[in-house]
């Protein structure tokens, strides 16, 4: 038996993109810029990707940006966000200690180039404070930049109050909403949200294909030179399958939003009371403001990477912190930011459910888990 509970690294691809992509991949093979009208057949899947896209998240279609990534979505809000700043002669910019590393290593980029960063601090159930968010903000400020909701421990910020206040202070607000789109309801005009990147393998898409949303008059800056793709913000011929399968797969989810959170979130309070069961367990985050499908724990004297290897030989796919950090030795950036000490945070495990998962398998896990967990600590 397999048992996939790592959602927050990747998602199966959904039924729903695979027939979007199918004939994009057979029969609707030409270039979208051609001018011919085999050419225009797949500048209309485009286009229809565009409009279904931005219907979900309430904007215009020619507010959507398709890149190759949530990465490359996050790289390119920041860069267009800091050019557009320092043209102003404003470079500071405000992100928070937890954010993911296509974030934290742009924002390292930035200041190697002159900007000033300030990182707000984390509290202990893995929230920000809007408060200490408008306290921050200075007269030189461009940008802030805070996660709609955390890819490791799935907790979800207060995106609207946020919005309001950069909104008020006139500085622009980025969110990676990459865990978020698909798994919860967004409204960029509501949350005044002035970016937003998303990535299609999160939410049951293929791999390869991502959005950057940016409000208009937000003038984006070019990270790939060439061709007049993407309105001239993005070069490259466009990823005609990749973008038909993720816009079928985000209305899809769109339209189970409600459905699969409670389904989804079900599960996750079984298998989260089952594990806090365990003695020395602790919970990383809040309990209610959180994704639907996270479980992220502490298991005192356990190591996250044994125990995720004996939860291998029972099939189970989990994992210790988020996807991109595995194989390295460093505790989580995100564990020690909620206050986990180095120990406590190197015995973490990290299980994100979907709509896919059933009751059984949330009985499986929370039984092969406390089996490891005993069997791990009598060494
Ligand atoms: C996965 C993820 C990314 C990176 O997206 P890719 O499409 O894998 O590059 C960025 N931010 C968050 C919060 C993520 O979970």
């Amino acid at each position: 038996m397999t048992v996939y509970a790592d959602n927050a690294a990747t998602t199966k691809v959904c039924r729903a993109a695979i027939d979007a992509m199918l004939p994009c991949l057979d029969e609707i093979y030409a270039n979208p810029s051609s001018i011919h009208p085999e050419g225009q057949r797949a500048k209309a899947v485009l286009d229809g990707a565009r409009r279904k896209t931005a219907d979900v998240i309430r904007c215009k279609p020619s507010e959507i940006y398709f890149t190759s990534s949530g990465s490359e979505s996050d790289n390119q809000a920041l860069l267009s966000a800091a050019r557009i700043g320092k043209s102003q002669g404003k470079t500071h910019i405000i992100s928070t200690a937890f954010e993911h590393h296509a974030v934290l290593e742009a924002l390292k980029k930035l200041e190697k180039d002159g900007f000033e960063v300030t990182l707000l601090g984390v509290h202990e159930d893995g929230i920000i404070r809007a408060s200490e968010l408008a306290d921050a903000i200075r007269d030189d400020t461009c940008l802030v930049s805070v996660m709609y909701a955390n890819n490791e421990i799935g907790t979800i910020q207060p995106i609207k109050e946020i919005g309001e206040i950069c909104r008020k202070r006139g500085v622009l607000f980025h969110t990676d909403a990459v865990q978020a789109v698909g798994h919860v309801d967004i409204d960029v005009g509501r949350d005044n949200i002035d970016l937003m990147s998303f990535s299609s393998h999160k939410f049951h898409g293929p791999k390869g294909a991502a959005v950057l949303y940016a409000r208009k008059g937000v003038q984006l800056t070019r990270l790939l030179l060439g061709g007049g793709q993407e309105r001239g913000y993005r070069a490259g011929t466009e990823n005609v399958p990749a973008i038909a399968g993720m816009a079928a797969a985000l209305t899809e989810q769109a339209k189970n939003i409600e459905a699969n959170a409670e389904k989804v979130s079900a599960l996750r309070s079984f298998l989260t009371d089952e594990l806090l069961k365990i003695p020395g367990t602790r919970l990383n985050g809040s309990g209610e403001s959180r994704l639907p499908g996270n479980v992220n724990v502490c298991f005192e004297n356990v190591s996250g990477e044994s125990l995720l290897v004996l939860l291998c030989e029972k099939g189970i796919c989990a994992s210790a912190g988020s996807a991109c950090m595995s194989g390295s030795l460093e505790p989580s950036h995100v564990l020690l930011s909620i206050g986990r000490s180095e120990k406590e945070a190197k015995g973490a495990l990290r299980l994100t459910l979907s709509e896919e998962n059933t009751m059984e398998e949330a009985k499986y896990i929370a039984e092969c888990v406390r089996d490891a967990v005993v069997r791990l600590r009598a060494q």
